[in-house]
């Protein structure tokens, strides 16, 4: 009886099976081939693509191609190479700014990967870093339409900008700095900014008077402060 692999074994060249692969991501227009679709294209069985090169990632580095289908870059990778470029600036960084040689990743890839516009890109960025949610980062960024909100007892109005935001978590290390807990670490962890004198009571929104605080370290203050 003959063994059926062996035969497909000798049935192609490497080159042969590589020019096939080759032709076949060209015909498709694609960066990555999956082994199903292959096969299903050709006739070549990935047991046979194996033995000839060891294994599908072999083979798909031998016609030139990617091993494997990479998500342009994934959401994580953009949100570190935000960082890096935030840290840099030291500031929030406009969208224009993200090219090279500032940050190696284009804004096109965000545009790209999220479909929003650049603030939301951030407000999601701020969100991934600090376990927050979108809306409350929203919320208290938020300059009011009515510009009196600056109250005459206060320098400053009562939003905390993006920037301002990163600034103090990042001084923070991105911890609460009652407990030390950190969204990094814990996933259910989310960190506030919190005004330390409180803005009712005359606190202003300056970096020295703002800390990171999670969620139950912050309710508590804000009991104490009730009682
Ligand atoms: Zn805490």
């Amino acid at each position: 009886m003959t063994d059926y692999s062996i035969k497909r074994y000798g049935e192609y060249s490497d080159a042969e099976i590589v020019e096939r692969l080759k032709a076949f991501a060209q015909n498709a227009g694609v960066a990555f081939v999956s082994s199903r679709s292959f096969s299903e294209a050709t006739g070549i069985a990935e047991a046979t693509v194996t033995n000839h090169f060891g294994s599908w990632k072999a083979f798909c580095e031998s016609a030139g191609l990617a091993p494997r289908y990479q998500r342009s870059v994934s959401n994580q990778s953009l949100f570190e190479n935000l960082d890096h470029v935030w840290q840099k600036l030291n500031r929030q960084p406009r969208a224009k700014e993200m090219k090279q040689p500032l940050s190696p990743i284009s804004i096109s890839r965000y545009q790209k990967e999220f479909q929003k516009p650049w603030h939301n890109i951030c407000l999601e960025f701020l969100s991934w870093k600090s376990g927050a949610s979108v809306a409350e980062i929203e919320r208290e960024a938020q300059v009011q339409s009515v510009p009196s909100i600056k109250q005459p007892t206060h320098k400053t109005r009562r939003e905390i900008s993006l920037s301002l935001r990163y600034e103090v978590l990042k001084r923070d290390n991105f911890r609460c700095v009652k407990c030390g807990h950190s969204p990094a670490t814990e996933a259910r962890v989310q960190l506030h900014i919190d005004h330390v004198v409180p803005w009712a009571n005359g606190g202003e929104t300056v970096f020295t008077n703002l800390q990171c605080l999670c969620s139950e370290c912050n309710l508590g203050k804000s009991n104490r402060h009730i009682g």
